[in-house]
Order: C-alpha cells, then sequence, then structure tokens
C-alpha cells in the first residue's frame, strides 16, 4: 500500500515536472525581458539607495520554508529588523501549525502555485525541481547582482560543489560552516581513572580499555552489566565502528580511485575484530534494535562507556551529575587505526539553502537579498542577531553575547533560533568576517566546546578531496540516467550486504568461510557497475 502511495505521488510529481517545464519555456523568455529591463532599472537605482535598501519601496516575497519544524515566521524579530534595514518583507506559505515538511512540499508542487522563495531539507530534490523549470538558475544572476555570494563560490571548492548541479546550473544557495566537526568520540572520563586507565590512543589500547570497562565494574555496583560501546544510530548505521579500521559497508575514494569497501583489505580486518569484540561484549548486544534512545537509557542506568556522537553528549555530565555522582564524559580524538593515522570521517558540508522559484515576478531583487545574507551586515544579523539585544561589540572590535542570550532557559542556540536567527537559508554559519572563534564557542556547553575546540584544531584528521559524506554515504551527483541505473543495483547490493553483516556481527554466519562467496554475490549483483557511476560522479566532483 504504502509503496503505491509512493509511485502515485512520484508520478504526480513527475507530470508537475513536465508541466513545469512547457510553462517555463514561456516564463523563460518572458523573464529574460523582465530581467533585462530590470538589471537596466535597478542599475541606475542603485545609487540612490541608502543604506542597506534592496529596494526603494517595500516589497514583499513568498517563502516555503520549513526548519526544525519552524516553519518561516516573519514575525521573527531578525527577520523584523532585515525588512526594516532592506525593504524586503518574507511572507511565509507554510501554516504555523504544519511539522511535516515533506507532506507541504508536495502540497505545494502538485498546487502548480509556486513560492517565490523555496528551501527544503534535500538538496537533490530542489535540483530535481529546477531541472524540471520550477526553480530558475541562478548563476548570471550571482554574476551581475550578488558579488559577496560569487566570492564564495570562488574561494570555497566545497559551497560551489553543493550549489552547483550537474548541468552546470545553480538552483539554490547552499548554507555554508565555519566548523568542521559534527560528531565526536566520547569516554566516561570517570571510568577510566576509576580504573587508572589512560585516554586510548590507537584501536589496539582502544580493545584494552573497552575490555576492562566490560570486566572491571567501573560502576561500582559489583554487577557485570556494563556496555562499553554503544551508539544511537545503531540501526541505521551498523557499520560505524568499521571507521576505527578505516573501512565501511559503503563506497569511500582513496586516491583519487573509488572503491566499495566490503571489497578491500580493511573490511576484512574491521570485520574480523568487530566480530570479536561484539562476541566479547564490548560491543552493546542490541546495537542493531536499541534504537533513538539508547545513549538516554545507557547514560540514564549508569551502564554505557563510550559513543561517537554529536556535541550534545557533553550534555549529560550535568544532566546526571546529581543522579550518578561523579559522571563525567570526555570527547578524545579518534584512536588511530591499523595503520597508525588518526581519521574523522564525519564532518559538516554545506547544507541546503533556499532558491527562487520561475514564479517569482523579480528575481533580480531576491538575489540582491540573497548576497545581503553574505554581506558582513547580513552575516552578523543572522548569526549574532542585533546589537545591544543579542550581543554587544566589546572595546577590543570582538562581540558578545548578551546575558538574556546566554542565560535562556531555551539554551543560548534554541533562544538565537527563537527569534529567526540561524535559520536553514544560503548564508554562512559561523563567524564570516574576522576569525572570532570564541563567539561561535560561546553558545556551547563547555564540554561540547572542548570537544569542537579539539576536532576544529586538528583538521588534519579530516581527508581532503572527499565528497559530502553524510552518515556514510558519498554526497555525489549523478545525472538522471546514472542515478536510476546506480539505485537499481543498489537496490540489489545494499539489503544483501546489511543482511551478512549483521549476521556476521550477530555470530549467525561465519565471516571467514562466507567472505569469497560474499564477493562472488556482490558482483553478481553489478556492483563493479556500480562502482564505475560512482567513480565517473567522482571524477565530475573532483573536476576532472
Ligand atoms: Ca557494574
Amino acid at each position: 500500500m504504502k509503496t503505491k502511495k509512493i509511485l502515485a505521488i512520484l508520478l504526480t510529481l513527475t507530470l508537475m515536472g513536465t508541466l513545469f517545464i512547457g510553462c517555463s519555456k514561456k516564463d523563460d523568455n518572458e523573464k529574460d525581458n523582465n530581467t533585462d529591463t530590470q538589471t537596466t532599472a535597478n542599475k541606475s537605482e542603485e545609487k540612490e539607495l541608502e543604506g542597506s535598501l534592496i529596494s526603494e519601496k517595500p516589497q514583499t516575497f513568498s517563502i516555503f520554508l520549513n526548519f526544525n519544524n519552524m516553519p518561516f515566521n516573519p514575525e521573527w524579530r531578525v527577520w523584523q529588523e532585515i525588512a526594516k534595514r532592506t525593504n524586503i518583507s518574507l511572507e511565509g506559505v507554510i501554516s504555523q501549525s504544519n511539522s511535516n515538511e515533506e507532506e507541504a512540499f508536495n502540497l505545494m508542487l502538485s498546487s502548480g502555485k509556486l513560492a517565490d522563495i523555496i528551501g527544503y531539507k534535500n538538496g537533490a530534490d530542489l535540483e530535481k525541481l529546477g531541472r524540471d523549470g520550477g526553480l530558475i538558475p541562478l548563476n548570471d544572476l550571482i554574476k551581475e547582482h550578488a558579488p559577496h555570494i560569487q566570492e564564495m563560490l570562488n574561494k570555497d571548492s566545497k559551497f560551489k560543489q553543493a550549489a552547483t548541479s550537474l548541468d552546470g546550473n545553480i538552483y539554490y544557495i547552499p548554507k555554508n560552516h565555519s566548523l568542521v566537526s559534527a560528531e565526536f568520540w566520547w569516554i566516561r572520563g570517570d571510568w577510566l581513572d576509576k580504573l587508572d586507565l589512560k585516554v586510548p590512543t590507537t584501536v589496539d589500547e582502544l580493545y584494552t580499555v573497552l575490555t576492562a570497562f566490560r570486566n572491571e565494574d567501573p560502576n561500582g555496583n559489583n554487577e557485570k552489566d556494563e556496555i562499553p560501546l554503544f551508539d544511537r544510530a545503531g540501526w541505521k548505521m551498523p557499520d560505524e565502528y568499521l571507521y576505527l579500521w578505516d573501512t565501511s559497508t559503503e563506497f569511500y575514494p582513496r586516491n583519487g580511485k573509488m572503491t566499495f569497501e566490503p571489497m578491500e583489505e580493511n573490511f576484512i580486518i574491521g570485520v574480523t575484530n568487530l566480530v570479536k569484540w561484539y562476541k566479547e561484549g564490548l560491543i552493546d548486544p542490541e546495537i542493531l534494535t536499541r534504537g533513538a534512545k539508547s545513549r538516554d537509557t545507557l547514560y540514564s542506568a549508569n551502564i554505557g562507556g563510550m559513543t561517537h556522537d554529536w556535541s550534545s553528549t557533553g550534555n549529560y555530565n550535568r544532566r546526571l551529575g546529581e543522579q550518578i555522582p561523579g559522571f563525567n564524559n570526555i570527547s578524545i580524538a579518534p584512536p588511530a587505526n591499523q595503520n597508525s593515522e588518526v581519521v574523522e570521517r564525519t564532518t559538516l558540508y554545506p547544507g541546503v539553502g533556499w532558491g527562487i522559484s520561475s514564479q517569482c515576478k523579480d528575481p533580480v531583487t531576491l538575489i540582491k537579498f540573497f548576497d545581503f545574507m553574505f554581506t558582513e551586515e547580513g552575516s552578523t544579523l543572522m548569526n549574532f542577531g542585533i546589537e545591544n539585544e543579542t550581543y554587544v561589540v566589546n572595546s577590543d572590535g570582538t562581540k558578545s553575547y548578551t546575558d538574556t542570550v546566554l542565560n535562556s532557559e531555551l539554551t543560548p542556540l534554541g533562544y538565537l533560533r527563537s527569534l529567526g536567527i540561524l535559520y536553514r537559508i544560503g548564508m554562512f554559519e559561523g563567524v564570516q568576517y574576522g576569525n572570532d572563534l570564541e563567539l561561535q564557542y560561546a553558545l556551547m556547553t563547555p564540554e561540547a566546546r572542548d570537544a569542537a575546540k579539539l576536532y576544529n584544531a586538528n583538521k588534519q584528521w579530516y581527508r581532503q578531496d572527499m565528497p559530502p559524506y553524510y552518515d556514510g554515504e558519498l554526497g555525489l551527483k549523478y545525472s538522471s540516467e546514472d542515478e536510476a541505473e546506480y539505485k537499481k543495483i543498489m537496490s540489489e547490493v545494499r539489503p544483501y550486504v546489511d543482511e551478512m553483516f549483521q549476521k556476521w556481527l550477530l555470530g549467525a554466519s561465519d565471516f571467514e568461510k562466507d567472505y569469497d562467496r560474499f564477493i562472488k554475490e556482490l558482483k553478481n549483483r553489478g556492483i563493479e557497475r556500480a562502482i564505475e557511476i560512482n567513480q565517473k560522479a567522482y571524477d565530475t566532483f573532483l573536476g576532472k
């Protein structure tokens, strides 16, 4: 049933796509003419506009955007300020009670009535909308009217890669980040102290530490109840621990060459070790089923030892400090793998931002508005808010958040978001002008700050020339043909790999005995062609 429903929606979308193409051809011609007149008009106007004004008269554009279940709200303090300074107001088209971004998006597409600005959680869907004629290519508009976006495209290849669709068009302006770190290794520092152990720096030392966690009762209740290694994403990403041996169940490029890691030497080492660790009780026996609450459950019961997770993991020190005296999660460097390399695979990449729909009457004004978000003034507004309300400028020129922000019950970040700051738009999240990273760190708890500082200070842990790597999957861009073929092959390969990996981990099948047959079966299912397609997409990413 569900599949049928999805198919019906897809069909509708495809039909809509055709409609957009039909309309957009005409629209494009009209738009070209419009654009020309507006360009001329705006150029002569530009000199007369005061301050940060983008339009001489107040203008309102409609916007489709919903971030973290927060539909765009024009009442937000910072957007009111932006409207005052630029003369551009936005009007959200998603009702404030809506919590289903996907449904709202599909509804807008099937209505055929597009908002002037469209942002969405999924970049591939936005690019598809662009190719179908629902979003306009921004390349020329940027060149002519958006010098700050152009500068970001010129100097940041990852930003450019995220922005550029395979057809060469830019359909949306991404959200960029100044920090590289996303997740961190967290270990119970109080358990290490209790057992007189040092922070593990290699995967072998990690084995020793986890074994001690398992056998020496660090929680002190005389029960062998500790779960040394766990992960709340284990159910969707069972291979996260394979990273410790520099491998995974996914594709991964090395020295310009695309590999499917299960076919490589590291995979044999990784799975052999992981099976052993699981058998010895070092890994959560319920890693594949415990689910998203794992972290809460295992920390609250004082039995979880180590995990790889977001900075919020540091918050448990405060949350559980009274209940579990001495509870102390610390962030540590990734343990070096069997080849003595320290590698962190999980990282932040430019994410989705916003684009301009083909039904927008005045794209020139909007691209200037988009550009404003990358100016020092716009960037400051979207990151730090309003002077003397959310931040102050100190005598040495640095900025600090006000106590209203830092002491907010919503958390500092939550408070800023409640004013519309740090929303999911095309912008640079962090300190775009100057290098006052301390200001960004000020939004974090001390534990999260330590983690972020440690990982951001060690950029050598992050491999270069890597495409985006979201939860293990490479964020490569494919042609429609390649994508269809690739998806078809992987719909055969993916479930088979997951099934076999689970069997090996849980001891239901013997890895060493199965391996040759496993590789043969991967080839039967077309893995070599899938590698070829990914190689091509990776070459495109590298600009070959
Ligand atoms: Ca115990």
